[in-house]
């Protein structure tokens, strides 16, 4: 059986095409820019036309979903009810989840009859406890209006659990896990028995670590007082935290490459306030968990830069635990998810 995964981002679009039960990757490619002019390519839907996919090898589909809410746990197949319910979180998730459904919608298009499957970012985190998903905010604003921690990179959380309990030779069931996902976005995940029962990013991606343009955790007042003392718009303050700030806002570079590559005070202290943060949700989760089986360490960041894995890991609670270095591949989670649906069964 083969199986596409198609991962949409507002302006770029990833394909890849595994052969299953065997996992063997057949075929990958990515489009960027879409929708900006010296692209050439005006729409998802051109995308997919410039992917020059060999449509009648593929079997089923499985797109990348950002945003699955409170209804959407869990993968499933995309039927209308679905797509209404995708399209209904847009306020949730107002750059990806749009994007997501170009790419399903333009995907249907070409292959009508063809199972085509959702998987979520958030849903790996749908075992949160009430208490790490609540905000200590009004509880209406949970009860009617659904503003709650989510969490996100679900995908690829689950999979470096899976791929973890391999290394520890431990049935999934049974490692407890601090996995670091540190890409340009960045998430951590307390893992329980296999289960995610907290992590840093919330209600949007926006909280948590420190990351490439993205501030993480800071005092929500600020966001007040830019507007009310600064005069910044709402859409002002929304690229400054989401564009803005993170390594890039520190020390004006979001690509660790670089910044590991510069000397100055600036570069030092962006390296820095990221680690210290790295450490702090790690200590959290230490107590949490009360028993980790291992720190992972993915993304871009975490499977290549070992200054950065020295960095985290110099610390005399945090050196006595274990430490693994996992390449995240969340296109094939997602192949294994659509797998599942289709047989039924886990491989
Ligand atoms: P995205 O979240 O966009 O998928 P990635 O997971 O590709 O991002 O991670 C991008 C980050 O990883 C960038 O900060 C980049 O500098 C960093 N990175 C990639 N390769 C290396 C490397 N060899 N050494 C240090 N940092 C690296």
């Amino acid at each position: 059986m083969k199986i596409a995964v198609i991962n949409s981002g507002s302006s770029s679009l990833k394909f890849k095409l595994f052969a299953m039960p065997s996992k063997k990757l057949l075929q990958e490619k990515e489009i960027q820019k879409i929708g900006e002019d010296d692209s050439g390519i005006a729409s998802h839907a051109e995308a997919l036309d410039a992917l020059d996919m060999d449509l009648a090898e593929i079997d089923a589909v499985g797109h990348r979903v950002v945003h699955g809410g409170e209804k959407l746990q869990k993968s499933c197949l995309i039927d209308t009810s679905v797509m209404k319910t995708i399209e209904s979180l847009i306020p949730l998730a107002p750059l990806h989840n749009p994007a997501n459904i170009e790419g399903i919608q333009a995907m249907k298009e070409k292959m009508p009859d063809i199972p085509q499957m959702a998987v979520f970012d958030t849903a790996f985190h749908a075992t949160l406890p009430e208490e790490a998903f609540v905000y200590a905010l009004p509880y209406k604003l949970y009860a009617k209006h659904e503003i709650r921690r989510y969490g996100f990179h679900g995908t690829s959380h689950s999979y470096l659990t899976k791929e973890a309990a391999k290394l520890l030779d431990k049935p999934v069931d049974e490692v407890n896990l601090i996995t670091l996902h540190l890409g340009n976005g960045a998430s951590a995940c307390a893992v329980k028995n296999g289960k995610s029962i907290d992590t840093s990013m919330g209600f949007t991606p926006l909280e948590g670590l420190v990351m490439g343009t993205r501030c993480g955790d800071i005092d929500p007042d600020i966001a007040l007082f830019l507007q009310r003392e600064l005069g910044l718009s709402t859409k002002e303050v929304d690229t400054l935290l989401n564009k803005e700030s993170g390594l890039k806002g520190i020390c004006g570079e979001n690509d660790l490459r670089e910044i590991l590559l510069r000397e100055d005070e600036r570069a030092n202290l962006a390296l820095k306030i990221m680690v210290r943060r790295i450490q702090k949700y790690i200590g959290s989760y230490m107590v949490l968990l009360e028993n980790v089986d291992a720190i992972v360490f993915s993304g871009g960041i975490g499977e290549h830069s070992a200054y950065v894995r020295e960095q985290v890991m110099q610390n005399s609670v945090i050196e006595n635990i274990k430490s693994l270095v996992i390449e995240t591949n969340e296109e094939l989670e997602i192949a294994n998810e659509c797998y599942r649906i289709l047989k039924n069964e886990d491989i």
